[in-house]
């Protein structure tokens, strides 16, 4: 019967489309991925790879076996800008202070300098975006920790100059004049001298960045500074109740004010369970660093081997739970409903921190993305939150520094 045979052949033919509509989809939203992930901005605000400029076997130009970050692993995960961190164990203080920051100043720009094909300095938002168009990696510097001034506010306009462009106001110890979120309180926040620091950095347009300081200190500087702040690698309390996290009180009134926090990938920030056993079983992040910091004799490569080694067979053990690189989509996903997409950001803490499974380097990167479109968020929310968020805030900040300048 021919009627019967065209209904069936119509049955047969919309079968197979929407079997194929089904198959290309999922398809399709990998190749969109990946279109989006190597024509944006990625741009990550928190990297500790600086600490491997001086070991003897790390190369920036080659692919390593260890640690999360290099060029060719950058470019296998489309992450095109960087801040390497500037970061001395924060009981280092006064002159010594400022010797180690410029040693690691040094470093950062003598090995960018080593690969001017690949990657190349980068001071201003316009820098990054010059730099993308020429198919180059942009490279950017943040001071992690208000101690490596040395107690001397001149030193903010003297790194500024030298192309510093975040400071976190204090690391896991309270400098002179900030309190942070892993010590006891010994100034109530931020200090007269402290609030005369973030309106110095708003003058040289030098971002004010508070991760690791206390809920007071931030605060204080939220209240204080004409710029949006940055939170350079923190995540959410509500989802691992961490005091390095933010509350969605201080996520909000960051975003208030126009700033951006830029989720922390770190196991123990981000999962609760991994925190709780993390802590049971070597007294808390602070505790623990302070005591390889003693046996290390101050090396960073042993200090980030030896946790490495003793976190991989805490798990083996089963005294540490599995985390999976997905908890940093649930982040940036809260984060996102909480405040909106114009306020998340990407702060890594590569080479600095313990990366959940799924996430081992820098070249994993593009599963974030894919993760993204696959809850349906836009393209250009996506966009915004690998890196567009962190140029525009560098922009206000860059404004805020020639209105200031030029009110002088
Ligand atoms: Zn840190």
């Amino acid at each position: 019967m021919p009627r019967i045979r065209v209904t069936l052949c119509i049955c047969v033919c919309l079968a197979v489309v929407f079997a194929l509509s089904r198959f290309t989809s999922g398809d399709d939203i990998a190749d969109r991925a990946h279109k989006l992930q190597f024509s944006s901005i990625v741009l990550d605000t928190h990297d500790d790879t600086t600490q491997r400029f001086f070991t003897n076997n790390f190369d920036l130009g080659k692919r390593n076996p260890e640690g999360h970050v290099d060029i060719p692993r950058m470019k296998e995960g489309g992450m095109n800008a960087i801040f390497f961190s500037i970061w001395i164990d924060g009981r280092v203080m006064g002159p010594p202070a400022i010797q180690k920051a410029l040693d690691q100043i040094d470093a950062v720009r003598e090995n960018v300098h080593k690969y001017p094909k690949d990657i190349v300095l980068a001071r201003t938002a316009e820098d990054v975006r010059r730099a993308h168009t020429q198919g180059k990696i942009a490279a950017l510097m943040g001071v992690e920790g208000g101690h490596m001034i040395g107690n001397d506010i001149r030193m903010v306009r003297i790194f500024a100059d030298l192309g510093v462009r975040y400071m976190t106001l204090s690391h896991f110890y309270n400098d002179e004049w900030a309190d942070s979120s892993t010590d006891k309180p010994a100034h109530n926040g931020l200090t007269d001298f402290g609030k005369d620091i973030v309106r110095e950095m708003n003058r040289q347009g030098m971002l004010v960045d508070i991760s690791h300081v206390s809920d007071k200190t931030f605060y204080d500087a939220l209240e204080i500074s004409k710029a949006p702040l940055i939170a350079s690698h923190s995540s959410c309390r509500a989802l691992c109740n961490h005091v390095r996290d933010m509350s969605d009180d201080m996520i909000k009134a960051l975003a208030a004010k126009g700033g951006v926090i830029q989720i922390n990938y770190e196991k123990s920030f981000i999962d609760q369970a991994y925190k709780d056993a993390y802590d049971k079983e070597t007294g808390g992040v602070v505790q623990h660093l302070s005591e390889l910091t003693k046996n290390c004799n101050n090396d960073e490569a042993c200090i980030s081997r030896e946790m490495a080694k003793l976190q991989e067979k805490l798990t083996a053990e089963g005294k540490l739970p599995h985390v999976s690189w997905e908890r940093i989509v649930d982040h940036i996903d809260h984060a996102v409903k909480l405040v909106g997409a114009d306020h998340v950001g990407l702060g890594s803490d590569f080479d600095g921190a313990d990366m959940p499974e799924g996430m081992e380097d820098c070249s994993k990167l593009p599963k974030i993305t894919e993760a993204l479109l696959r809850k349906g968020y836009p393209e250009g929310d996506i966009r915004k939150i690998l890196g567009e968020n962190t140029l525009r805030i560098m922009e206000q900040a860059e404004r805020v520094s020639r209105e200031l300048k030029a009110a002088q």
